[in-house]
């Protein structure tokens, strides 16, 4: 039995166990298991992978997906631009990192971007924020990460504190991406702290949690009259364009 997973801490709410179960139950492979592997520290890694030697494949999630890439031997193009993995492929005993969040991103939501979604704020700016910027740039999207911790303010650029943020700046950036695990199971009260008058009708608001189905930050912003969507689809598709690399590459 080959076995495959999901890596990060924690790991237990995922739906990622029960979408690969289903994909390989539909593609007849009877050889493969997909299971949640929690890894407190990614020091770790290598230790894990040696007392594991059945994994093949691995998707990464919080909060491994930036600090795992020294523990890889390469990391794909897209990866490397985004600065973030999600998905490793074990050849040769080498693990190889890729990104599909920033695919299944892009897939996601253009069918509901509008020509006046012209700059987005991203709330967050880990490894998914990152992706996310990545996907928005390519699609001619401006953006800025709105982050609460000081030290990210400097480190990165285009970062704003919470505490900056106000109503006409919301109201200036008509996509609004939440990046951050608020809202998510079993915290589902959680919610960026916004000025919320400045959302209205013309904004469409993402969600990357996709556990409530409908989250406090999308409740919040439908009150106020904007679109909203969460981050299932992402999920389904970040998952499926993992699945083809691994096929690609003799899974
Ligand atoms: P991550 O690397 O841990 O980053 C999360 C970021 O959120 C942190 O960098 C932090 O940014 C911010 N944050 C964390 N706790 C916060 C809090 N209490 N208040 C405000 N900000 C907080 O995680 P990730 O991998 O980027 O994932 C982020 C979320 O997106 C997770 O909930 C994950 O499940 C979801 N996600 C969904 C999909 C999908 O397919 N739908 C794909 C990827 C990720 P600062 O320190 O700068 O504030």
């Amino acid at each position: 039995m080959k076995k495959l997973g999901l890596l990060g801490h924690p790991v237990s709410h995922s739906m990622s166990p029960k979408l690969f179960a289903d994909k390989f139950s539909k593609a007849g492979r009877l050889d493969l298991e997909y299971l949640t592997y929690d890894l407190p520290e990614i020091s770790d890694f290598n230790t894990f992978t040696a007392n594991n030697p059945d994994i093949v494949a691995l998707n990464v999630t919080t909060p491994h997906k930036e600090s795992i890439i020294p523990y890889l031997s390469e990391i794909d193009e897209e990866a490397q631009a985004i600065g973030a993995v999600n998905t490793l492929l074990k050849a040769n005993g080498k693990w190889m990192g890729y990104n599909t969040d920033g695919w299944g991103f892009r897939r996601s939501m253009q069918p509901f971007l509008r020509g006046r979604h012209e700059s987005a704020l991203i709330f967050g700016t880990g490894g998914a924020a990152k992706a996310v910027a990545y996907s928005l740039k390519t699609l001619g999207i401006a953006c800025y990460f709105v982050s609460r911790t000081p030290e990210k303010q400097r480190q990165m650029s285009n970062v704003i504190g919470f505490n900056e943020l106000t109503p006409e700046a919301i109201k200036h950036h008509l996509l609004l991406i939440n990046c951050t695990p608020l809202g998510m199971e079993p915290d589902t009260d959680g919610c960026v702290q916004i000025p919320w008058q400045g959302v209205g009708k013309d904004h469409l608001v993402v969600d990357l949690v996709y556990n409530p189905d409908v989250t406090t930050f999308m409740t919040r912003a439908i009150e106020k009259g904007a679109e909203a969507m969460n981050g299932c689809d992402m999920l389904r598709l970040q998952a499926e364009k993992s699945w083809d690399i691994w096929l690609k590459n003799g899974l």
